[in-house]
């Protein structure tokens, strides 16, 4: 063999791809007819073996540079988990060793709980992070909440509860409701499902603090007719802004109207359920006593009126946009 196989090797790409001068070529050609083994090499590099070879390798490197970060984390993780123990313990050596008993051992244990969920728990997890810092910091937060209702003898557990479960959900619940509703039934309504839980809570914590302060029917009633009044209206909105098949501009006129009948019709509504029962029943809307400023009751109800007309103004103007945006597009298609 007149040429070394390394310099033949070397060549070869420029071979395949036909870019060599004439002098390479034949220096390769005549190597090949003799040299298995360069031939082989040839023929891999012809029919993509090598590229193939590549993306596996590439690949793998890739992987196991993940895998690498992954352990790191993992490994600051559990060192920031070790480091947190060092209060629990040296409060359990004092505690056995001051008060004979372990009291509020367990409000430093779930406290760190706590503080763990937030900074190791986001080392540990690998995917859907914030979900599983949501679910544990909750979890550990109620948790010392408990331990510090026993150890003070409370009976405020439970009204804290749903409180914080209630303030989390508003922010949070979109970000778990989707990671549970992965299904294909599910996924198209998360949104539905996601005011639906905040609500749940909402009425939890509402019967909560009416047993914990002990209300009387006035106290059910109130709350009751108040927050379902206003709860009709978020539910429309999400019924209105997802399931919609109108365009942008009609729902935004509708919801607009909606609202506008909501703030302006809500004394009237509440004076119909819960009126006779409050001293203070406001007047309706009423514009036959003219705009009275003297006369609070009056002047209300007139604030109320032109809240409902104005809305009505703004809300047709949307929608007749909407519907002359709609039939362009229906001309458009035609
Ligand atoms: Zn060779």
């Amino acid at each position: 063999m007149k040429y070394d196989c390394n310099v033949v090797k070397d060549l070869l790409p420029l071979y395949q791809d036909n870019i060599c001068s004439s002098t390479s070529k034949d220096i390769v050609e005549e190597h090949l007819r003799e040299c298995a083994d360069c031939k082989k090499v040839a023929e891999q590099m012809s029919d993509g073996t090598v590229e193939k070879t590549l993306t596996v390798e590439k690949n793998h490197v890739l992987e196991k540079h993940r895998k690498n970060v992954n352990r790191k984390t993992t490994t600051i993780g559990i060192a920031t988990a070790g480091i947190l123990m060092i209060p629990v313990i040296v409060c359990l050596i004092c505690n056995i060793a001051i008060g004979h008993a372990l009291d509020w051992f367990f409000i430093v244990l779930t406290a760190m709980l706590l503080v763990a969920s937030l900074i190791v728990v986001p080392f540990i997890v690998e995917k859907d992070r914030l979900v599983w810092v949501v679910l544990s910091a909750t979890g550990s937060l109620l948790l010392l909440l408990l331990t510090c209702c026993i150890y003070t003898r409370g009976d405020w557990f439970f009204v804290a509860a749903s409180g914080c479960i209630f303030g989390i959900s508003c922010i949070f619940s979109p970000f778990v409701v989707s990671f549970f509703c992965r299904g294909e039934k599910l996924k198209n309504h998360k949104a539905v499902l996601t005011i639906l839980w905040d609500i749940l809570w909402l009425y939890i914590l509402l019967v909560v603090c009416g047993i914990f302060v002990g209300g009387g029917s006035l106290y059910w009633e109130i709350s009751m007719t108040v927050t379902t009044y206003a709860i009709i209206l978020v539910c429309l909105f999400v019924v209105i802004i997802r399931y919609g098949r109108k365009n942008g501009w009609i729902k935004a006129g509708v919801l607009v109207i909606l609202t506008g009948l909501w703030i302006g019709l809500s004394n009237d509504v509440m004076n119909l359920f819960i009126g006779p029962k409050t001293a203070s029943s406001l007047k309706y809307v009423d514009l036959s006593k003219g705009f009275q400023i003297e006369n609070q009751a009056v002047f209300n109800a007139n604030i109320y009126f032109m809240v409902i007309a104005v809305s009505i103004f703004v809300g047709g103007i949307l929608t007749g946009i909407g519907i002359g945006k709609d039939k362009k597009e229906r001309k458009l298609q035609q």
